[in-house]
């Protein structure tokens, strides 16, 4: 789980998206009070607004599919009102899983935002680009390490901790 060095020179691309990072972490930190990874993730709406949270719950509720992604994909989804979430962007502390990148293309998400990469899991660049690949239709854009050294340090002490 080790992102990029964070960039040095003004970097407005990621700049955009930090505060809702700093939102996702917050949403992250929930997880590890009922033993899950501290992963978090946002939908947000074409105006910006918050319309989808969500936080690892893997263990909370014994739901091997209860990944952050698709928690706040499900609650955006209520809230809009139907399936395709068209201009939304979804913001996660950690790259995206095979399951959740499915489940991102599916729901016709116009972005994603992520934190530290994972080199191990990752289907957003790191070891499969499902999102990007292009035999699919639909293509979200992906910007990738976003507030990465804090989102790394997350997850960092969360699993230093388990090994005390
Ligand atoms: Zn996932």
């Amino acid at each position: 789980m080790t992102g990029l060095p964070a960039p040095t020179r003004p970097d407005p691309v990621r700049a955009r998206w930090e505060p809702a990072m700093r939102l996702a972490l917050a949403e992250a930190a929930l997880a590890p009070a009922r033993g899950d990874v501290p992963v978090g993730a946002l939908v947000l709406g074409p105006d910006g607004a918050i319309i989808g949270r969500g936080h690892n719950e893997r263990e909370a509720v014994g739901d091997p599919t209860a990944h952050a992604e698709v928690l706040a994909i499900r609650e955006a989804a209520d809230v809009i009102g139907e399936w395709r979430l068209s201009g939304c962007t979804l913001v996660v502390t950690l790259e995206p899983c095979t399951m959740c990148a499915g489940a991102i293309v599916l729901s016709r998400l116009d972005r994603v935002v992520y934190g530290a990469a994972d080199p191990k899991a990752g289907a957003a660049g790191s070891l499969w680009d499902v999102i990007r690949d292009r035999r699919l239709n639909h293509r979200p854009e992906v910007v990738s390490d976003v507030l990465a050294e804090d989102c790394t340090a997350q997850l960092q002490a969360f699993f230093d901790g388990h090994r005390e």
